[in-house]
C-alpha cells in the first residue's frame, strides 16, 4: 500500500483549504441564521471562483467538465471540503447529486446523459434520490410499497417516500419503485428518472430534522407520488436492476462521505485545541492544563488518524481490487468513522462549555446535523451485522 500524496494533489488540498478558510467559513454565521435558498446567489459566485481555479467537480469525468480524479486523490480533497458544511456544495460534489451523477454515467442512455447528467455536473440543476419510504424499514428496502406500473409507453408511479434529501428545488428525482411484484426480492425494483415538474410528484413538506426543516439543497423532503406518469425511456439501466445500481452508488460514495466526516473531525478538533489553549480556567492556567482535556486531545488525534487511514485503505482496496472485494472494509469505515466523528464533535462541544451549545461556533450544527451519519446509508447495526456474518461465516 502506498498512501503517499503527490505534489499535484498536495497543491490542490492547499488551494481548497485556503478557499474554505477565506471564502466559506466566514459565510457560516449566515448559513446558520438564514434559510439556505437565500444564500444560493452568493454561493453561485463562490462556485464561479472554484471553476476559475479549475477545482470544480473533482469526481466527475473530464468530458462533462469535471476533474476526473482517481478515488484516492478525490478522497483527500473531500477531507478539505468537509471542513465547512458549505464545502461540497461549492466545489460541486455534494450529495445526493454526486451519487446520482455516478449512476447516470454508468447506466444512463445518451439522451438521459444529455438531459440530466451534463446539467447536473455543470451545476445548472440539482437532483434527489428517493428510496426510503415512510411506512416501511429503510434498513430492509426490499420491503417497498412504491410501484411503477407499465401503461403503454409510460410508467405510472404511486408511493409515499420521505427523507428525499434536497428534493426542494431539485429538477429530478431518481426513484426506486417496484416494477415486477412477482420477481425475486432483489429483482423487483427499478430506478426511474422522474422530473419534479411531472404532475403527481407532490412535495408534501420539508421534514423538520433536529428542529430544522431547511430549504433548497439543505432539506429532506416527504413526497407523495400520485399517478405520476413518466415515459419508459426514463428507466435507468434495465428493469429489475434497481438494487444492483443502488449497490454501485454505495462504493466510492461511501469513501467520499467518510472523508467528509474526517474533515468535520479535523475542524472540530482544531476548534477544541484552540479553545483549550485560550480559555482561562483560573488566573494562571488555561483549559489545556487539565489532564482530562489533554486525554481528549490525545485520544481524538489518534482516533482521527486511525479513521483516516482506514478510509484510505478502503479506497485503496476499491481502486486495486474493486468494490466487491472491499465490501467488508466499506462497512468498517461507515460505522467507525461515523462514531469517531460523533465522539470528536461531542468532546469539542464539551470543551467549549455553554459556547458550544450556541450557534456562535459550527459545533452545535455538526452535533445536530451529523447525528444522522449513524443512520443513513445503512444504520450502524446493519453494517455491523453484515460484517459479523461475513467474519463468522468464514470461521464456520
Ligand atoms: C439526514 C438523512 C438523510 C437521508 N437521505 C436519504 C435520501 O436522500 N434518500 C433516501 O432514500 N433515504 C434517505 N435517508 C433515509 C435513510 O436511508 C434511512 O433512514 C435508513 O436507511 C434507515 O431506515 P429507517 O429510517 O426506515 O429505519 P429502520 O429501517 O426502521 O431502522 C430503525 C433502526 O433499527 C435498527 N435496525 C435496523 N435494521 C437492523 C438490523 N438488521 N439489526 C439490528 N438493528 C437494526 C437500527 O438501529 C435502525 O436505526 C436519509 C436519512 C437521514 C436521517
Amino acid at each position: 500500500m502506498d498512501f503517499s500524496v503527490s505534489q499535484d494533489v498536495r497543491t490542490m488540498i492547499d488551494m481548497v483549504t485556503e478557499f474554505v478558510d477565506k471564502e466559506l467559513i466566514p459565510m457560516e454565521p449566515e448559513f446558520l441564521a438564514r434559510p439556505f435558498h437565500e444564500l444560493v446567489p452568493q454561493l453561485a459566485q463562490k462556485r464561479d471562483l472554484v471553476k476559475q481555479m479549475e477545482l470544480w467537480g473533482p469526481i466527475y469525468p473530464q468530458q462533462y467538465g469535471g476533474m476526473g480524479l482517481p478515488l484516492m486523490d478525490s478522497a483527500l480533497l473531500y477531507e478539505a471540503f468537509g471542513r465547512s458544511p458549505l464545502g461540497l456544495y461549492v466545489f460541486g460534489c455534494q450529495a445526493p447529486d454526486a451519487g446520482n451523477a455516478e449512476i447516470l454515467e454508468l447506466y444512463g442512455t445518451d439522451r438521459q446523459k444529455d438531459a440530466y447528467l451534463r446539467p447536473l455536473i455543470e451545476g445548472r440543476i440539482r437532483s434527489c434520490f428517493a428510496m426510503t419510504e415512510v411506512e416501511l424499514p429503510g434498513s430492509n428496502p426490499v420491503m417497498m410499497d412504491t410501484t411503477a406500473a407499465r401503461d403503454g409507453d409510460d410508467y405510472v408511479i404511486n408511493g409515499h417516500k420521505w427523507y428525499t434529501t434536497a428534493a426542494d428545488g431539485a429538477a429530478f428525482a431518481i426513484v426506486m419503485a417496484v416494477t415486477d411484484t412477482e420477481a425475486s426480492p432483489y429483482r423487483r425494483a427499478s430506478m426511474i428518472i422522474v422530473p419534479s415538474d411531472t404532475p403527481g410528484f407532490n412535495l408534501v413538506r420539508n421534514i423538520p430534522v433536529m428542529g430544522h426543516a431547511g430549504t433548497d439543497w439543505d432539506s429532506h423532503g416527504e413526497i407523495l407520488y400520485q399517478n405520476c406518469r413518466v415515459p419508459c425511456s426514463n428507466l435507468l439501466g434495465t428493469e429489475g436492476e434497481g438494487f444492483v445500481i443502488a449497490q454501485q452508488r454505495l462504493g466510492p460514495g461511501r469513501i467520499h462521505h467518510c472523508m467528509r466526516w474526517i474533515g468535520i473531525c479535523t475542524r472540530a478538533f482544531d476548534l477544541m485545541c484552540r479553545r483549550a489553549v485560550t480559555r482561562p480556567i483560573d488566573p494562571d492556567q488555561t483549559l489545556a492544563s487539565k489532564q482530562i482535556v489533554q486525554q481528549w486531545v490525545a485520544e481524538c488525534a489518534a482516533e482521527i488518524h486511525a479513521a483516516r487511514l482506514m478510509v484510505l485503505h478502503a479506497a485503496w482496496m476499491i481502486e486495486n481490487q474493486g468494490v466487491k472485494a472491499a465490501r467488508k472494509e466499506i462497512s468498517y469505515i461507515k460505522y467507525t468513522v461515523a462514531n469517531v466523528m460523533a465522539k470528536v464533535v461531542d468532546r469539542a462541544l464539551q470543551v467549549h462549555g455553554g459556547l458550544g451549545m450556541t450557534d456562535d461556533t459550527i459545533l452545535a450544527y455538526y452535533y445536530r446535523a451529523e447525528r444522522a451519519a449513524r443512520i443513513y446509508d445503512g444504520a450502524d447495526e446493519v453494517h455491523k451485522a453484515a460484517v459479523a456474518r461475513r467474519i463468522l461465516r468464514d470461521v464456520a
